[in-house]
């Protein structure tokens, strides 16, 4: 599903390398925990993988596709195959949280009413049917991200990345997050969760541990 190869990046020339010559293959189907302290590199890897930036050295693929040859055009093709998370929500504050869940179903074609049913039905899932036509800017912090966390599944993409999913919520809400990226584990989905709390990683038995530590990274036993 993933594979970095001698992959190093930095941001200007001359900069520091954030990642140096990483090589990692991620199979279909595997949980796994990206951990590391503030200013590591998670984001950095995850930017990566959803083609915000390109590798400055070495090859990187996804699903097949390498992204240091992917052009521009063909990067919002291997988004609609991803589900991302992101730490800010990055909701659409004005409109509802109903076409916030349906607009990546529009992206991939579907009719409106088809993508209003399957949204109507993921945000029931996330226990929010009652608010479905709320404006995204009016539910409070653990609401939204559970909105951005039915947007990301609503199209079942085969790889879902989160970047510190939890960030900004309460343990309880952040339990529930976790439990819905294992369900979509469960139905087949690799996962990768970049995150710096080590409460998250005994939510998750048999996931994969990996630390990123000045700019190489450390498989981790648990
Ligand atoms: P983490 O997610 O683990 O906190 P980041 O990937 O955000 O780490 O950052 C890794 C390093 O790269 C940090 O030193 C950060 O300052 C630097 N960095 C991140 N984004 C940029 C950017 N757009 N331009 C320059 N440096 C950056």
């Amino acid at each position: 599903m993933i594979i970095f190869q001698q992959l190093s990046k930095r941001y200007s020339n001359g900069g520091a390398l954030v990642l140096d010559k990483l090589s990692l293959h991620i199979k279909a189907g595997q949980f796994v925990f990206l951990t590391g302290p503030s200013g590591a590199g998670k984001t950095t890897f995850l930017r990566l993988l959803y083609g915000a930036e390109l590798p400055s050295q070495g090859t990187l693929k996804v699903g097949g596709a390498s992204l240091g040859g992917l052009s521009p055009r063909k990067i919002p093709q291997l988004r609609r195959k991803l589900g991302i998370i992101f730490q800010d929500f990055r909701l659409v504050s004005g409109r509802t949280i109903l076409e916030n869940v349906a607009w990546p179903l529009h992206l991939a074609g579907s009719s409106t009413r088809q993508a209003g049913q399957a949204a109507w039905q993921m945000l029931a899932k996330v226990g929010l049917q009652d608010k479905a036509g709320s404006l995204a800017r009016d539910l409070s912090g653990g609401e939204q991200q559970r909105v951005a966390v039915a947007r990301a599944l609503v199209t079942r993409p085969p790889l879902l990345l989160a970047d510190e999913p939890t960030g900004n919520l309460d343990p309880e809400n952040a339990r529930e997050v976790m439990s819905l990226l294992l369900e979509a584990h469960g139905q087949g989905a690799t996962v990768l969760v970049a995150t710096h709390d080590p409460l998250l990683l005994g939510l998750v038995q048999g996931a994969r541990r990996l630390r990123l530590e000045a700019g190489g990274l450390i498989e981790e036993w648990s």
